[in-house]
């Protein structure tokens, strides 16, 4: 694969928009087995104090979670794929009136993942993934039994993900909460710099590059999340950016 060109440097007012799984931190096995390295939580947070705290994490993760591995370093994080946003440090988060799961839909998954060894079954608050890295063949059959599983309805959709299908309610995407964030301060008026290397990045990549901003794809721009997190240490020691 040819080096990725440099990536751009960020534009004036800018706030950040940073999917975590894959853009911050290294894809692991499984979703537990992800490391925080050493030195990114003071990059982050050297940022966020440059952009007037205009830092936000945008994750399928739930906030909680995010806020265990980066404790105090986002302003706001938008987690469950925007389906559950808190808006600052110290907030409740606010969750999005979305569709429920269909009970039976769980108890499918389980006996899939049963049926096909080394998958995983990730339960999410509004929906779920089964991850297939530790047995990569069983990709296709997971997908055609997910699909008809969700076949003729339209309240959920099936997502392809990192060696993952997930399964999630239609109404709240990452798009939606690069939207949301932007409603608000410190992020409102300053232009989104969006950062993602997922399918499901894509919705937000569009939003930010509508609202003036920059959606900027990890393999396209940085390689990987090494690169990513290097970029991220030269912005440190750049001009201020407020
Ligand atoms: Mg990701």
């Amino acid at each position: 694969m040819p080096a990725p060109p440099p990536p751009p440097s960020l534009p004036p007012g800018a706030a950040l928009l940073l999917d975590l799984d894959g853009t911050l931190l290294d894809l692991a096995a499984t979703p537990d087995g992800v490391r925080v390295p050493e030195g990114l939580p003071a990059t982050l947070l050297a940022l966020r104090g440059r952009l007037g705290d205009a830092l936000a994490i945008v994750t399928g993760r739930p906030v909680a979670q995010v806020d265990a591995l980066l404790p105090g370093v986002p302003y706001a994080v938008a987690g469950e794929h925007g389906g559950a946003i808190r808006f600052a440090p110290a907030a409740e988060e606010e969750r999005v009136a979305l569709p429920p799961l269909p009970p039976s839909w769980r108890e499918a998954a389980a006996a899939l993942v049963a049926a096909h060894p080394g998958t995983l079954l990730e339960e999410k608050a509004r929906g779920f993934a089964v991850h297939y890295r530790l047995a990569p063949g069983a990709g296709p059959a997971l997908e055609r039994a997910l699909a008809a599983l969700l076949d003729g309805q339209a309240t959920h959709r099936l997502l392809p993900a990192h060696m993952a299908l997930e399964v999630r309610p239609r109404g709240a995407d990452k798009g939606t909460a690069v939207t949301a964030l932007l409603a608000r301060a410190p992020f409102a008026g300053r232009r989104p710099v969006y950062i993602g290397d997922d399918v499901t990045d894509e919705d937000a990549i569009r939003v930010a590059g509508a609202r003036g901003g920059l959606g900027l794809r990890v393999a396209e721009a940085f390689g990987d999340a090494a690169g990513v997190r290097a970029w991220l240490g030269r912005l440190t020691a750049g001009a201020s950016m407020t």
